[in-house]
């Protein structure tokens, strides 16, 4: 965003132009009355074609996922949900905002009941204990955010270069940092501290003009 809409780009990041964004994502946040037996903190709920699912995010006709894998986190924690309730964010994997309009309207309320018949067809059916559900769309990542499309890991890590390809942490601007997931050395929170790690020791470590 720095060199596409503040700065005009620098020859030596003109590399920039060649990278590829990553995926975004889709998120459901539901509010349930009663409790999931045997349900964990953390499940994973795999579609039967997992190759599909690929296709349509990454494919040529980007779509959102039909039958997508499904992250669900349901914490037993009294703090984020109410007694004798649970609170689940369930999270898949979505083409960026760009690729798939998701501002038409009605398409992310579509996707959502989509979702919960998927959640429905993999063994837990929670419609009718639906209290609350609120969608976070790949469009509204990327207004919360200022993330291109609302792609969650910055610029693509897909194949040997691309790390080369990240903008550096020093801007060409002295004194001007980048630092978090679209910048060095890359994205999820464990590179994003790195990241500001790096950037941290860089501080005041040089002459400014
Ligand atoms: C749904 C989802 C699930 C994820 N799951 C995981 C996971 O399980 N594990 C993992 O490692 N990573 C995960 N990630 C990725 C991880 O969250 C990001 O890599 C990380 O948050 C990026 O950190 P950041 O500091 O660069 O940006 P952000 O965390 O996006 O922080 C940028 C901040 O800047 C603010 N901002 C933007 N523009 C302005 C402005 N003009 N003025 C003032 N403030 C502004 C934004 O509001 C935001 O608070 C997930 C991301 C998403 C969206």
């Amino acid at each position: 965003m720095l060199y596409r809409d503040l700065l005009p780009l620098p020859r030596e990041l003109r590399k920039l132009r060649r990278a590829s964004r990553s995926l975004s994502g889709f998120v459901l946040l539901l509010g349930l009355s009663g409790r999931t037996l045997g349900l964990g903190h953390h499940t994973v709920l795999f579609p039967e074609n997992y190759d599909a699912e690929f296709d349509a995010v990454f494919g040529p006709a980007a779509r959102p996922v039909p039958d997508p894998t499904l992250y669900i986190s349901n914490p037993a924690d009294d703090t984020v949900r109410p007694p004798g309730q649970e609170a689940w964010f369930v999270l898949v994997n979505a083409p960026r905002q760009g690729q798939v309009n998701w501002r038409e309207p009605g398409l992310a309320d579509r996707y959502a009941e989509r979702l919960l018949a998927k959640l429905a067809d993999r063994g837990l059916d929670v419609r009718d204990r639906l209290r609350f559900a609120k969608t976070i769309t790949p469009a509204d990542l990327q207004d919360r955010t200022g993330a291109v499309g609302g792609a969650i890991y910055g610029t693509s890590s897909n194949g040997a270069r691309a790390a080369f390809l990240r903008p550096a942490n020093k801007s060409v601007v002295p004194g001007l940092f980048l630092v978090g997931g679209s910048s060095h050395p890359g994205g999820g929170l464990p590179l994003v501290l790195l990241s500001a790690q790096l950037t941290a020791g860089l501080v005041g470590s040089e002459k400014h003009r």
